[in-house]
């Protein structure tokens, strides 16, 4: 077990590390961070912040002989990276995890080899896998690049076989997946947590709303039969027992007309349709994530109320600076911002919850206190 003081060490500098290390200086811990950059939303709240290439196993082995265990936010951390580091203290969730999900065709195949729903995909690797991959699997469909791919990025939609030839120059040369565009009726994921006697607590159904391939708005508890419920958490359990899972684990499933539940993606770690966790119930992703890697007994994951989360995009301030006391002119709104200097467009700057007697209200107040951010010309 990591009791309270011993320091954890970090991989990446994140607002997830960031979060991570506000409930780990909560209960007592010390955090060190490691990443390439300085000045981070996690060093700023760490005790210590290395700075470092990812690359630099000097640097890895001799931060990981300061920790006492070691975690991470940033989910394309190198596995070389981790194993340095696994050299002198325990690391968790796993590395394994991390190389298995950190690649999108090594995700879907282990989804596929264990039975998880997903959607049909094939592996990429020239244009003539591309034309079979369209035909066999059917258009419209989405290319995606197997490493280095999130909230949209390195993804295209194909709609006609016309378009395969430009798509698979797009690539330059990057191993892909195609897979087959999903009509779904709604986005939900399941943020869970395991730890290591195996066991499993999670925050029932987030359901997500996206804008340009980014998370846009998330609220709890989603709007979903329970029978859809039960069935999220169920598969959120398994993959985690499969994987032998240690920490937070967010699934993010689409949910299509007829009600199936398809795995669109997992991420080793707490998640953005988590956030809203932090005021809304008795422990939060962060907190859990805290718990299980120090070997504690897992937290009450249970909802005071319903609640919901809107994202901060730098585009927000395109139009001047936010009108922060705007937003929380309704006391109910709460606030939480990275410390990122730099508000670039797309980019996650922060996010503000609330909580209501139903969700639906929930988002109406976060949806109306982001309006109110947007200063008025
Ligand atoms: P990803 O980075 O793979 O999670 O994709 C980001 C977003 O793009 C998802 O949350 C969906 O809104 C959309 N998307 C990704 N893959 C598909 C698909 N196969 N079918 C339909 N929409 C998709």
């Amino acid at each position: 077990m990591v009791l309270p003081n011993s320091t954890i060490g970090v991989f990446g500098s994140g607002q997830l590390g960031r979060m991570f290390a506000i409930e780990a200086r909560k209960m007592g811990y010390r955090v060190h961070t490691f990443s390439p950059d300085t000045d981070t939303p996690t060093g700023q709240v760490a005790d210590l912040e290395t700075s470092a290439a990812y690359e630099d196993l000097d640097a890895v082995r001799k931060f990981a002989q300061t920790v006492d265990v070691v975690t991470f936010e940033f989910e394309n951390v190198p596995s070389k990276t981790v194993a340095a580091a696994a050299e002198f203290v325990a690391v968790y969730p796993r590395g394994e995890i991390l190389h298995t999900t950190q690649n999108r065709l090594r995700e879907k195949t282990f989804l596929a080899r264990n039975g998880f729903p997903h959607a049909p995909f094939r592996h990429i690797k020239i244009v003539d896998d591309l034309y079979r991959a369209a035909r066999e699997i059917g258009l419209p469909a989405v290319l995606k690049t197997a490493g280095f791919g999130y909230d949209g990025k390195g993804q295209q939609k194909l709609r006609a076989l016309g378009e395969i030839d430009s798509a698979f120059e797009k690539l330059n040369g990057s191993e892909a997946v195609l897979e087959a565009f999903v009509e779904f009726e709604k986005e939900v994921s399941v943020v869970c947590a395991r730890d290591r006697q195996g066991n499993f607590t999670h925050y029932g159904v987030i359901e997500n709303a996206h804008e340009n391939h980014i998370l846009d708005v998330s609220f709890a508890p989603a709007s979903v039969p329970e029978k859809v419920f039960a069935e999220a958490v169920e598969i959120a359990r398994r993959v985690a027992e499969t994987l032998d899972y240690v920490g937070t684990l967010c699934v993010e499933f689409f949910l299509t007309k007829d009600e199936t539940l398809l795995i669109n993606e997992l991420a080793p770690r707490p998640h953005n349709s988590g956030h809203l966790t932090f005021d809304a119930c008795v422990t939060s992703q962060f907190e859990q994530q805290l718990r299980a890697v120090c070997g504690l007994p897992l937290g009450a994951t249970e909802f005071y109320k319903p609640s919901a989360m809107a994202n901060l995009l730098g585009d927000i301030w395109e139009s001047g600076p936010p009108d922060w006391a705007a937003a929380l002119a309704d006391p109910r709104v709460k606030l939480h911002l990275y410390g990122k200097a730099e508000p670039r467009a797309g980019r996650k700057m922060g996010h503000l919850t609330a909580v209501a007697e139903t969700a639906p209200e929930a988002v109406a107040l976060v949806r109306a206190a982001r309006a109110n951010l947007v200063r008025k010309a």
